[in-house]
């Protein structure tokens, strides 16, 4: 029985150059759970290892000759002269042609096979290429490049994105409680706006009341928001349009 060779470095990627983006976005230990999630829990049975990846190069590149005589050995060796093919080393899932959806047929590009410990580098590579799209949107993108990763994969590491759990957070709706107000003077809301940016002379807030029963607004600029500068400005509003029920 014959011996297989050493692995062939995937083609096009950098391995060991550790990447300053990827590490804000996915944790330094996630490649590591990620390769453990799919040796131990995902139900991905079509990505490789690397000892599966080197029995299909060989076989590839020695049709002739047979690793085992085993049924498995045989149905291995069918399936990798089949659907496999080797270029440089690496091991690629032939083109294959499915239909278009329009009656016709439409044939994609070749792949490179992903195996268990580089397949989240393919991922986050592709995710933030495409900017953080989303899952789908890598996994269609991933899908075409490379051979064994799934959607459940794809989920599994985008769901775990810094960059995509911070934009998802700063989306969700900021809950607002309506003011309700029966009549003219009922309430009256103050609020304080900050230019300390850009100060007007000695002036770095502009304090505002609002009467939202008819939205009258009364402004005036303030040095500060100390309870000294507030309060005279409330007084001369008070002396000028009366005392609101609520402030
Ligand atoms: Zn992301």
């Amino acid at each position: 029985m014959d011996e297989l060779p050493v692995l062939s470095s995937p083609a096009g990627r950098n391995y060991g150059q550790p990447d300053p983006l990827q590490e804000v976005a996915f944790k330094s230990d996630l490649a590591m759970e990620f390769e453990r999630y799919l040796r131990t829990q995902s139900t991905n049975c079509s990505i490789f290892t690397a000892h599966k990846n080197q029995q299909f190069i060989w076989y590839i590149e020695h049709p002739n000759r047979m690793l085992g005589r085993d049924q498995i050995s045989i149905n291995q060796r069918t399936f990798a002269l089949r659907y496999f093919e080797v270029d440089d080393g690496c091991l690629y899932r032939k083109a294959e042609t499915k239909p278009d959806g329009n009656g016709g047929f439409i044939t994609g590009p070749r792949r490179y096979v992903a195996l268990i410990h580089n397949a989240f580098g393919f991922i986050t590579d592709i995710h933030r290429l495409i900017l953080h799209f989303g899952i789908q949107k890598t996994y269609e993108q991933v899908s075409e490049r490379y051979y064994g990763i799934t959607c459940n994969d794809v989920a599994w590491v985008v769901n775990r994105c810094t960059i995509c759990n911070l934009k998802a957070a700063a989306k969700e709706p900021v809950l607002v409680t309506p003011i309700v107000a029966s009549r003219c003077m009922n309430r009256f809301q103050i609020d304080l706006m900050d230019f300390r940016t850009t100060p007007d002379g000695e002036y770095n807030w502009i304090i505002q009341g609002k009467d939202p029963f008819d939205r009258f607004v009364l402004l005036d600029p303030l040095p500060d928001k100390t309870a000294l500068c507030v309060a005279a400005v409330i007084e001369r509003w008070i002396g000028i349009i009366g005392r609101p029920r609520r402030m």
